[in-house]
This record gives C-alpha cells, sequence and structure tokens, in this order.
C-alpha cells in the first residue's frame, strides 16, 4: 500500500517514512500479534485501529485479537482499572476467579497464535495473565500499560504485578507511572492518527452541518468535552465549571460520548450526567455511536475550547485530538494531559471547576490567544503525538529486545 505511506509523508515528511521503512524492514516476516478487550471504544482501539493498518502498509505482518469475556470478568477488570487508577477497593474472590477463568478460555481460543509468534504486546491488565497460561510461547512478550498507575491501590497492584512481571518489557506513558517491575520498562506516548476520519480536514462547512444535524444552535461559542462515560473524566465536574463561567460569558456546553464493550459502568454515569443536565437548554449531551468519528472530528473542528477535565488519565488522545485541529485544551492536570498541555503555550491544566471557569472565559475573551495557542497546539502534536511516532518507537523496541544493550534503545 505505497499510496498510504506517501500520504503519511505528506503530514509527516518523506524522511520520517523513510526511517519508518528502513525499521520495518528489519522485523519483516516476524509475526506480531497486539492482544486488547474491545474492539471499539476508548483509546486503546482507536490507537490499533490506525497503527495495525499503517504496520501492514510497512509489510509488518501484524494482527490484533480481542479477548472474549462475560459480564462478571469485565466488572472484574473495570474494578482493576478503577483501583489501579488509585480508587479505594478491592477484587472479591468471585472477581479473582471470573478473571482466571476467562483468561483460561481465551488462552484456549488464542494460544495457537499467541504461543507462535514472535511479538505479542498485551495492552493493558484486561489479558495480562494470558502469558502465564502459555508456557510454550516463543516470543518476546510486551505488557502495554495505557492507564494511570501514578498512585495504585496497592493490592490489587500486587495481583496485577503477579501477572505482569514474567514479561520481557513493560511500557508505560509517563515516567510517573513506572513501577518496581523485573524487566526493561520504557516511556512511549500514545499517539493519534493524522489520516483518520476523527483527524482529517472536513470540507467547509461540514463542521457547522454535524451540529446543525445533532441538534446543537451555534449561535454561541461552544465548550466541548467527548469522552466516554466515566467518573475519571469528571463529567459533573464539566458541567459545575461551565455553570460557574456562565455567569459571565454566554455558551454552550456539549458533552458528547459513549461506551465502550468493556466498560460496564457508562450507563450509570450517563444517568448521572443526563439528571444534572435536566432542564438545561444550554447543555447538550450526546450518547454517540462507537463509529462517530467523523462526527467527533466536527465537533471538535466546530466547538471554540474544548476541555479534558480528567481527575487520572492515562494519556487522553482526545487532547491530542483537539489540539491537532487547533483548539486550546483545558485540562485537569493529571497524568498524561500534563505531557500534552502546556500551560498558556497551548492550553491550561487546572484543578477545579472554579480554575477551569476561569480560564473558559480567558479563552472566550481572547481570541488572538486563542488562535495563537491553536497553533501552537497543531504544531506540538506534529512533534510529539503522531502514529508514525509511536509504531517507530514500537518497533525499536523490538529490535532493541533482540539486541539488548545495543544502539536500538536510543531509538525508543
Ligand atoms: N471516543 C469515541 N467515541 C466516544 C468517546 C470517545 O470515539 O464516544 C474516542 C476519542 O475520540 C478518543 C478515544 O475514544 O480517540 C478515547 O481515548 P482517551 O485516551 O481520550 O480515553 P480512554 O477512553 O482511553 O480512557
Amino acid at each position: 500500500m505505497p499510496d498510504m505511506i506517501a500520504r503519511y509523508a505528506e503530514v509527516v515528511g518523506p524522511h520520517t517514512m523513510d526511517s519508518l521503512k528502513i525499521i520495518a524492514d528489519m522485523l519483516r516476516g516476524k509475526r506480531i500479534v497486539h492482544v486488547n478487550s474491545t474492539k471499539e471504544g476508548g483509546g486503546v482501539a482507536e490507537i490499533l485501529s490506525s497503527m495495525v493498518p499503517l504496520s501492514r502498509a510497512l509489510g509488518l505482518d501484524v494482527s490484533w485479537e480481542v479477548i472474549e469475556g462475560n459480564p462478571e470478568f469485565f466488572a472484574c477488570t473495570k474494578t482493576l482499572h478503577n483501583s489501579l487508577q488509585g480508587m479505594p477497593g478491592g477484587l472479591s474472590e468471585g472477581q479473582v476467579e471470573a478473571y482466571a477463568e476467562t483468561s483460561r478460555l481465551n488462552a484456549l481460543r488464542l494460544g495457537g497464535t499467541l504461543e507462535d509468534a514472535d511479538y505479542v504486546f498485551i495492552h493493558d491488565p484486561q489479558p495480562a495473565a494470558l502469558l502465564g497460561l502459555l508456557p510454550g510461547r516463543r516470543g518476546k512478550w510486551i505488557w502495554r500499560c495505557h492507564i494511570d498507575v501514578s498512585s495504585p491501590n496497592r493490592s490489587v497492584w500486587r495481583f496485577v504485578k503477579k501477572h505482569v512481571e514474567g514479561y520481557d518489557a513493560s511500557i508505560f506513558s509517563l515516567p510517573d507511572f513506572a513501577q518496581p517491575l523485573p524487566h526493561t520498562q520504557c516511556l512511549i506516548t500514545p499517539s493519534i492518527d493524522p489520516l483518520s476520519d476523527k483527524n482529517i480536514p472536513l470540507q467547509k462547512g461540514e463542521a457547522e452541518r454535524v451540529y446543525g444535524e445533532l441538534g446543537v444552535p451555534l449561535d454561541k461559542p461552544v465548550v466541548l468535552q467527548v469522552s466516554r462515560f466515566d467518573r475519571f473524566k469528571d463529567p459533573l465536574g464539566v458541567i459545575e465549571s461551565f455553570r460557574i463561567a456562565r455567569k459571565h460569558v454566554d455558551l454552550r456546553l456539549v458533552l458528547a460520548g459513549g461506551g465502550a464493550t468493556d466498560d460496564p459502568e457508562s450507563g450509570a454515569v450517563l444517568d448521572e450526567v443526563q439528571r444534572a443536565a435536566a432542564q438545561d437548554p444550554d447543555i447538550h449531551v450526546l450518547v454517540l455511536p462507537p463509529d462517530a468519528h467523523r462526527t467527533i472530528n466536527a465537533l471538535q473542528t466546530g466547538a471554540a475550547v474544548v476541555m479534558q477535565k480528567s481527575t487520572k488519565e492515562g494519556f487522553g488522545l482526545t487532547v491530542t485530538e483537539a489540539l491537532w485541529k487547533k483548539k486550546p485544551v483545558i485540562g485537569g492536570d493529571v497524568g498524561g494531559i500534563r505531557l500534552q498541555i502546556i500551560n498558556r503555550f497551548n492550553g491550561f491544566r487546572v484543578r477545579s471547576p472554579e480554575g477551569a471557569a476561569m480560564r473558559i472565559r480567558y479563552l472566550l475573551a481572547h481570541r488572538w490567544k486563542r488562535e495563537r495557542m491553536g497553533v501552537n497546539a497543531r504544531q506540538y502534536v506534529l512533534e510529539n503525538f503522531l502514529i508514525t511516532g509511536q509504531l517507530r518507537r514500537y518497533l525499536s523496541l523490538l529490535i532493541a529486545l533482540d539486541s539488548p544493550g545495543g544502539e536500538w534503545e536510543r531509538w525508543i
């Protein structure tokens, strides 16, 4: 698919694509498998949807497997996720059993593919136990942690650690997330795909048309947050910020999101959000289907200000997506958002609804600042957070794992 490579080269430059091709050529004939827990919804699925086709266009033998589980299993992995991000609580005996049983069933289903692979990327804790259940594996296994494990619940971390310490390497998004583990750990940030429906430039007037179709008038500036309905994304805090800002400036709020097949809590969070927004004609809660990528693109393109007021965040692809569209972002001062937002340069990091409201007012009152920060925002993403760079680091890690101590470590 040389066409695809040429289109990436138009965005990132031919030299970047040439060096990616050289690195990919070193892995030709090797089998690489990614495993995660959902085909759609959330950042991991978003990245793999782009990384797998790009890897194949570079001539690599890459596949993507999704583990299957019942509601008890996904209730357990949601608890794992929440408590690794610091919520109190732990796994019940039943949940531990559901995790073990589902892992066994997936090991039976995927074992052949995984044991034969040269490299396996296991994304997040959901499929992490597969390694211990496949003693015949011959390749290198990498645990890719996408979540904010800066202050995990210790007992739950010990449970996860037991499953991941046998891996050949782990990847985290931030130094704050690194953990005591007996293998190589590296830092690789997630990324967005500039050619995906979510991030390509839209046709003139498309954003306005989409807002119209969704019943959101563009008669006043729009503040937007796009997120799964998840408490760590703090949708209620966004509503509070909006209400404080609205005392001073006329605006609308759009909260757009959906669920993910591996997230059993989104319905309850959505109910809370809808209750908090009820009777307020300036708050629009949009429940989107999982493939609404172009719609999200239009919402981000047409917004005046984008928020991501998370209280924990592994990375926050929605921040990068908005920065790429030249929107300054107001984000929670946590996790991966700290890597992406530089105060006053491309947005603001905030710690309270009051702080967020002040930044909303500031950005709406200073259009030229908004525009200048937007230009910085796009350039920053171009230099740091595009899929081509992330893939180069992943591939360099694979090469480095086969030649420890070699110069490839410098490329990661
Ligand atoms: N997303 C989506 N539909 C939704 C909500 C989110 O397509 O209803 C996308 C969003 O645009 C982003 C990803 O899902 O690409 C979310 O990744 P992020 O890292 O922001 O958060 P996560 O959901 O992984 O915690």
